[in-house]
């Protein structure tokens, strides 16, 4: 029988239910069970495909092509399972599945409402988890011990009441002992009374009891742990017991999060509350987490990019970059730098830097940041790294301050620019709709055989997730073999650039792809890996030559 494990917050957003979820999730797969995961959102876009990352952050893409939730990131980190797309629904897409389905006449004339329609979907898609996808072979499925399930937003807010109707049927449906239901709360610190209170946890509980819900388990987030006398309070108000109020005060680093959970006895709680046995096996994350604690190198790396107020839509970027830092025992200082305006891009703060990464990114802002920034990586030998839109970038600096053409562009920017050196796909082309359209998912590559991305990968052939719709124009490839730029990595069938790099260069590598996506804390993307590596020994070189 599948455990079911849901995430409630409350009092406020933004708490860390996605880090909650994706540290049980670890602490349960260390103990031997097989884990999977998905966030439910309430809000209306069917997918966050088509939101802006300035206010929803992150686009995380799955191996299957679903542009998700960040919070899929955090799980996949965490819990180094590859998720789906299936890992990921909101009320729009609910709604949707609903509506054609009536379309389809699928209720046979019957009044279409929020329950049981609604919620009867919402069940009808934490069911699917632990059940074969249709599309796939379904011998090949193992089905999971456990799936958690995240409902995004907090407590109260009007969407997420289908969700919440729906989890508490859904006890009901698999039985009690097969539920968790673990709430998240905010314990706020009242500074001039130096007290910690519990009136917004009380509150919050109240609000989830009015659905008919009475939280298993009590997660407090606050800057410093609870008291065991706050402890004892919440759970005489909240009705649960004092062991099952577990603290989760802000750490230092988000990987510790699993390792100050398990001390405090949340995963043995849960599986107390599940009849799970065995015993977590934590060796790997306690010397994860003892390598950030002794990182004797740093390097300072230029992020830049045009979402950087809101950091979190770079957030794989950024634990990527980390995670090749853990493995070099080296710090990652990470410099936002605003690719906006090219006439106050600072060049003065790129020599600062020991490295640098332009990111993906949609649309003309920023462009002439980002080129700028590429020439000045390749004329100093920094290394740089471009994801996607950062290797387009790359292109077009090279296009037209080495090749000499000048005006180059990418059809997305300047349609009639007279050398469009990037340009839409052809499959592309007829598309019209947003939304789940782009050239998404994890494509093959073949590298060459005498590349620094061949060195780098150690294989032939490699896979990595994509999000985009331009490419580089193959009408250009004999124009750029000039001895010096390669296109170190192609589509399979050789019609797709998919990694650039220069000869001459220590590494200035660029990818259509976003190999963000399948870093691990403990199995660093080989990319970033390298880069940091590549920083590091640019760093000391750079030393010497002033020494
Ligand atoms: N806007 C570019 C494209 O669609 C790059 C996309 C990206 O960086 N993810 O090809």
């Amino acid at each position: 029988m599948i455990k079911y494990i849901f995430i409630t917050g409350g009092v406020a957003s933004s708490l860390g239910k996605g880090l909650t979820g994706a540290a049980l999730g670890r602490l349960l797969k260390s103990r031997g069970h097989k884990i999977t995961m998905q966030k439910l959102d309430p809000y209306i876009n069917v997918d966050p495909g088509t939101m802006n990352p300035f206010e929803h952050g992150e686009v995380f893409v799955t191996e299957d092509g679903g542009e998700t939730d960040l919070d899929l990131g955090h799980y996949e980190r965490f819990i180094d399972e590859n998720l789906t797309k299936r890992s990921n629904a909101t009320t729009g897409s609910i709604y949707s599945n609903v509506i054609e389905a009536e379309r389809q006449g699928t209720f046979l004339g019957k009044t279409v409402q929020v329950i049981p329609h609604i919620t009867d979907e919402i069940k009808r898609h934490i069911f699917a988890l632990g059940q074969a996808p249709e599309t796939s072979d379904s011998k090949k499925f193992t089905p999971p011990d456990v799936v958690i399930t995240e409902i995004g937003g907090t407590v109260g807010d009007i969407e997420i009441l289908p969700f919440l109707e729906a989890i508490r049927q859904f006890r009901l449906e698999v039985g009690r002992e097969n539920v968790c239901y673990v709430h998240l709360t905010l314990v706020p610190y009242i500074a001039p009374s130096g007290e910690q209170k519990t009136k917004p946890t009380q509150h919050s509980v109240t609000e989830l009891r009015s659905r008919g819900i009475q939280p298993d388990v009590i997660v407090c987030r606050s800057t410093e742990p609870v008291s065991d006398g706050i402890r004892e309070k919440i759970s005489r108000q909240c009705d649960v017991p004092t062991e099952n109020v577990i603290n989760m005060a802000d750490a230092k680093n988000i990987y510790e999060i699993p390792l100050l959970l398990h001390k405090d006895g949340f995963d043995s709680v849960v599986c107390k509350i599940l009849g799970l046995s065995g015993t977590a096996s934590l060796e790997e994350w306690y010397e994860l987490c003892q390598t950030t604690e002794e990182l004797t190198e740093k390097v300072k790396i230029g992020v830049i990019g045009k979402y950087i107020d809101l950091v979190d839509a770079y957030l794989s970027v950024v634990e990527s970059l980390r995670h090749g830092g853990f493995h070099n025992r080296c710090a990652v200082e990470i410099e936002w730098i605003s690719s906006d305006d090219p006439k106050d891009f600072d060049i003065n703060r790129l020599s600062q830097l020991d490295g640098m990464v332009i990111p993906g990114g949609f649309g003309e802002r920023g462009i002439e940041g980002k080129v700028l920034a590429a020439k000045f990586a390749r004329e100093n030998n920094l290394p740089c790294l471009g994801l996607c839109l950062g290797m387009q970038a790359m292109t077009i600096e090279y296009a037209r301050n080495v090749l000499g053409l000048s005006g180059a562009n990418s059809t997305e920017f300047d349609s009639k620019t007279e050398h469009p050196v990037i340009d839409l796909m052809e499959t592309q082309k007829d598309v019209t709709q947003k939304g789940g359209t782009m050239r998404l998912g994890a494509y093959e590559a073949k590298l060459d055989r005498k590349s620094q991305v061949r060195e780098i990968y150690r294989s032939d052939i490699v896979e990595e997730r994509h999000r985009h719709r331009y490419e580089f124009n193959p009408k250009y490839s004999k124009k750029f073999d000039d001895g010096n730029f390669v296109c170190s990595g192609k589509s399979p069938d050789g019609k797709l650039v998919e990694f650039i790099e220069l000869a001459s260069h220590p590494y200035w590598i660029g990818t259509q792809a976003h190999p963000e996506f399948t870093s691990r804390p403990n199995r660093p993307a080989p990319l970033f890996l390298a880069f940091i590596e590549a920083t590091i020994s640019q760093k000391s070189l750079f030393q010497k030559s002033v020494a």
